[in-house]
């Protein structure tokens, strides 16, 4: 049954948190680090150094040999370059440990081959990473031995963000200040600081390793660029929160284990709605924190699979006509004292706080509603967003029974004078005791859902960062909050410049409030009709990045300025363009090399059998002939539909970099990968089994 785990003991092992600290670092230096991160601030160089001492002998006490910035660079992974804490040999042969404040705090790696969308020119490659002392080192144990991960910021020589952690940082900076604001108008005099927390939800698919090794498909791009739907799916919905299989289950266990040790309180776990699909969700943390953490994660759940015998997928299509994967992200905003802002109490139409918040963060969605759904986009979230199965492209939020019936008397009345109840859920089971009810029922369709105390973003991709989504989310609500404050802030009557604002934004945004069914065409009609964008694809909402409201709004709060938003402009268009460009050259690679051989020798058999057939004297041989001509009529289907991805591909790739070039992936290239899709899938129906060069839907996913 394996070995017992004690849960509370090993959390945070091997996390260099606030306890750690404090047990190891000298009082005065313990509180001067203490407060930059509750307050910000510069760490001087001699207080750095002790730090640094300590934090090098604790690592080293772990096994740790090495150290490393750990910084999120515009590719969308997290990068990381080792040094050993070793020094220069001294005269006797012997080196020692080290590891200075300097090196703690301020790292050079060789940044040019990073993406930067040219803001670096290339005879100016220097990049630095700074620590960001607000998420905690860990020491990270596998196969390279144990490693002091420092995470930290990555941006050039003249400061521009090269990474997703700095933005964050300055937009969590940005809610902070105006949430401080607002609070402080309500006469909250206590709260100090406020910070968003993030919670998210994160899918993946586990296929077994061996499998996943004989498709090049996989290997390359992540996702099966061919394959035929097996004869059952997911049609009898056997899969979702099913009993865990026993290969998965240990799996999991050793996820957890790894996780827990590093501070990341994975807490929910289950199987999805594919076959082969899972789900892992940790208790919220502060935003920074949770972006951290949720790389971490990925990439355990990727290292944990391995030793398993499996891989892990997080693309967000791994398979055509399965669900794919996506990322909710619950988000909130909270005081240092525990406040939540988007808790609307029992009675939320006399909670005028949490109404004034409610309104802002409407308005903030309606006004931005491009650039959220912009933040979501990465190549493969292409193949889910408008897909009936995850979220339609379209932003709209859902907001619940409860509070849209307060919104509605607002707007219609002007005042609100109660709020629906819950009530008591009766099962009708003496033995069963009666449950309170929530206030309102859940949507599951909705991509910015009110959840009780919180909102879930839930178009983010699941291979995405969420640093992205969490940026804008931060900023946007900023720029709300700071709009109403200045409102607000010169108002002589407090209360009715405070009704008149929440209904005024009511009103003027109830078009993005939609409780109603987001999978169905008429919402896609009716959004419309309101003047809803509906943004179908990454290339169409990279531009939402430098419109002049978004340019105007980041460089106002600090978040971005105009030349890092061109900058990511240019890395994302980038991103989209070769990411197409190596699935269609695996799948000619796949197409020429693997596919059409396999089936030129199945055509040998059939033809082979017919003659053998007709030799001993049979002359009945339709069946054959009918598969013959079948085959070679689709071969030569695929020959054609490759001579064609092949043109499109080097025309593509000819092109100039940037907008142009990748509006052309998205409309020629993809589509001439769809068509060679097409008669190879249906080929995979005919020819002998064992004569396909790779295994099949079927295999991959039921077969874990
Ligand atoms: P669901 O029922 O939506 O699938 P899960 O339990 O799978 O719920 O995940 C919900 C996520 O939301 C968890 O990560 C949880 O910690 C997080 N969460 C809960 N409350 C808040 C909050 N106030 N702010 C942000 N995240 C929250
Ligand atoms: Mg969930």
């Amino acid at each position: 049954m394996g070995e017992y785990v004690n849960v509370a003991e090993i959390f945070g092992e091997n996390v260099f948190n606030d306890t750690v600290m404090q047990e190891r670092l000298p009082k005065k230096v313990y509180q001067k680090l203490k407060d930059i991160i509750e307050e910000g601030g510069d760490l001087d160089l001699a207080t750095a150094d002790v730090i640094a001492h300590e934090m090098k002998e604790w690592a080293i006490e772990k096994g740790a040999t090495h150290y490393t910035h750990w910084f999120q660079p515009l590719t969308g992974v997290t990068a990381e370059k080792h040094d050993a804490f070793i020094t220069a040999p001294l005269p006797s042969g012997k080196v020692l440990m080290s590891f200075s404040g300097k090196e703690l705090i301020k790292g050079e790696p060789d940044a040019s081959s990073f993406p930067s969308g040219g803001l670096r020119a290339t005879f100016e490659a220097r990049g630095y990473t700074a620590w960001d002392c607000t998420s905690p080192a860990f020491v990270r144990q596998d196969a390279a031995g144990a490693t002091l991960c420092i995470p930290t910021a990555f941006c050039s020589y003249t400061g521009e963000a090269l990474d997703q952690k700095t933005p964050l940082l300055r937009s969590m900076e940005a809610i902070d200040k105006q949430s401080m604001r607002l609070l402080r108008l309500f006469g909250n005099t206590s709260s100090k600081k406020v910070t968003p927390s993030v919670g998210p939800e994160q899918e993946y698919f586990l296929v077994d390793a061996e499998k996943f090794l004989q498709r090049k498909d996989l290997i390359y791009s992540g996702r099966t660029l061919f394959g035929a739907m097996p004869p059952k799916g997911q049609e009898m919905d056997d899969h979702y929160f099913g009993t865990i299989r026993q290969r998965i289950a240990s799996f999991m266990k050793d996820v957890n284990i790894e996780l827990w040790k590093l501070g990341v309180s994975a807490k929910t776990q289950h199987n999805e709605v594919a076959p082969a699909q899972h789900e892992l969700a940790p208790i919220y943390a502060e935003a920074n924190v949770a972006v951290d953490h949720n790389h971490i994660v990925m990439q355990t759940l990727k290292r944990v699979a391995c030793q398993h015998g499996m891989k892990c997928l997080l693309h967000e299509k791994p398979f055509a006509g399965v669900n794919g994967s996506g990322k909710h992200n619950n988000w909130s905003i909270t005081t240092d004292d525990g406040i939540n802002l988007l808790d609307p109490g029992k009675t939320p139409h006399e909670n005028i706080q949490f109404l004034l918040v409610l309104s802002c963060i409407i308005q903030a969605v309606d006004r931005h509603a491009g650039l959220l759904r912009e933040s979501a986009a990465d190549p493969g979230n292409d193949h889910r967003l408008g897909a009936n199965e995850a979220p339609p492209a379209i932003i709209s939020i859902f907001l619940g029974e409860q509070l849209e019936d307060v919104v509605e008397q607002l707007v219609s009345t002007g005042v609100a004078t109660s709020s629906i109840r819950g009530g008591k859920l009766t099962t009708g089971v003496k033995s069963l005791p009666d449950l309170n009810k929530d206030a309102t029922d859940r949507n599951r369709t909705s991509p910015f859902a009110f959840t009780g105390n919180k909102f879930e973003f839930r178009m983010v991709g699941s291979r995405d960062s969420i640093a992205g989504p969490n940026i804008v989310l931060n900023t946007i609500v900023a720029e709300a909050f700071s709009d109403a404050c200045d409102i607000l802030e010169k108002a002589e009557d407090f209360d009715e410049a405070v009704h008149d604002l929440i209904k005024k934004n009511f009103s003027e945004h109830q078009r993005i409030i939609f409780n109603g069914n987001g999978y169905s065409d008429e919402w896609v009609a009716e959004a419309e009709r309101r003047g809803l964008p509906n943004i179908r694809s990454m290339v169409e909402a990279i531009p939402e990045l430098t419109k002049k409201e978004s340019v105007k709004m980041f460089e106002k709060f600090g978040v971005f300025t105009k030349a890092e938003l061109e900058s990511r402009e240019e890395v994302k268009y980038e991103n989209y363009t070769k990411t197409i460009n190596i699935e269609a050259k695996t799948m000619i690679d796949m197409a020429s090399k693997q596919i059409i051989p396999a089936v030129v020798k199945y055509t040998k058999v059939l033809a082979d059998s017919i003659n053998a057939v007709k030799a001993a004297g049979v002359n009945e041989v339709t069946v054959q002939k009918k598969l013959l001509e079948e085959t070679s009529a689709l071969l030569k289907q695929t020959q054609k539909s490759l001579n064609a991805l092949i043109e499109a591909e080097a025309k593509a790739n000819a092109m100039e970099e940037g907008k142009r070039q990748a509006k052309f992936y998205h409309e020629k290239v993809v589509m001439a990968m769809e068509e060679l899709r097409v008669p190879v899938d249906e080929l995979e129906m005919i020819v002998d089994k064992e004569m396909w060069p790779m295994p099949s839907y079927g295999d991959l996913i039921f077969e874990v």
